[in-house]
């Protein structure tokens, strides 16, 4: 996938071009159906253009996706758009996906109206019964945005895909902004949620303890690239990857023990992107042979994968 950056002077008719950059590159991920997959890692790592690649939003320079066996990239305009109405995206600020001036109600409408679901005694009766799914009384649908806690505007923006039957939803970072205790009953929803509708997740986000509570599968992503992947119980248990080791030992603990210090530095812009193995400059494992070669990926375990030169040694 690229991400094509448009810089203000070339907008403003000022001489720079747009330059192309490789946000994600060499990713290939396989979802299977009822599967809670966490995508992990820094901001920049390339997770966030993965999910605007996967909802049509971002071109993709090469490869495919497909979706139930159906193949979405490639196809004309009119006919991608119907499939990816299958992959639904909850934003991390349900604020902003919903209309201040909408009553809660009318903006659950507006989505089944949209794709011509039922009369509006069948919306309403689903729209109720969505509600009470995500654990709110029928009496939101007349509240506006702004008399909503965050908590509730997080089931609101469930409620609203939802209603859309997706096959597949994408979170990007659902829980970011909230407090421990909301945190945690919006973790507990998604598992409930999953389980009632059999959903399928994407689980996108920066902290692995939260990702730890609700994947089956954890991919690390660092600079574009997939380093580490594998069962999320393995993963934690024995992680391979320096970067993931070094994520692991900054996450808050579960137990509610402070974190460990993060991992200094940031990682390098896309137009900077270092040879050999892309997370050397930060690793403190890292050799020449690091500097120079692009790690291959192995097994580090059954289903378990791992690109970097030293991961014996590291795990
Ligand atoms: Fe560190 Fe080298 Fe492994 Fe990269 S390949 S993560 S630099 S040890």
């Amino acid at each position: 996938a690229e991400a094509l950056t448009t810089d203000l002077g070339r907008r403003a008719g000022f001489l720079r071009p747009a330059v192309s950059l490789r946000a994600v590159d060499g990713v290939t991920l396989s979802i299977a159906e009822g599967e809670a997959f966490g995508v992990v890692g820094e901001s920049g790592c390339g997770k966030t253009t993965l999910a605007r690649t996967l909802l049509g939003l971002q071109r993709e320079a090469a490869g495919e996706i497909t979706l139930a066996g159906r193949r979405v990239s490639g196809l004309a305009p009119a006919e991608a758009r119907r499939l990816r109405a299958d992959i639904q995206y909850v934003h991390q600020d349900p604020g902003a996906a919903l209309d201040p001036w909408w009553r809660v109600g009318a903006t659950l409408d507006e989505g089944l109206r949209i794709h011509g679901v039922g009369d509006a005694a069948e919306r309403a009766a689903r729209i109720a019964e969505m509600l009470a799914a995500v654990g709110l009384d029928a009496d939101f649908g007349q509240r506006y945005p702004h008399e909503l806690s965050g908590g509730q505007q997080r089931r609101i923006g469930l409620a609203r895909i939802l209603l859309l039957r997706p096959k597949l939803v994408i979170l990007d970072e659902p829980t970011a902004g909230l407090d421990l205790s909301v945190q945690a009953s919006v973790l507990r929803l998604l598992a409930e949620l999953r389980a009632r509708f059999g959903l399928t997740y994407l689980f996108i986000s920066h902290d692995l303890t939260v990702v730890r509570r609700v994947c089956d599968r954890v991919a690390v992503m660092y600079l574009g690239q997939v380093v580490e992947e594998g069962p999320a119980e393995a993963l934690f248990a024995r992680p391979a990857h320096p970067y993931t080791r070094a994520l692991l030992a900054a996450a808050p603990h579960l137990d509610g023990r402070a974190a460990g210090p993060s991992l200094p530095g940031e990682p390098p812009s896309l137009r900077r992107i270092p040879a050999g193995c892309r997370f050397h400059p930060r690793c403190t494992r890292a050799s020449a042979l690091c500097a120079a070669q692009t790690p291959p990926t192995e097994a580090a375990g059954p289903a378990h994968h791992v690109a970097c030169h030293h991961w014996r040694e590291a795990a």
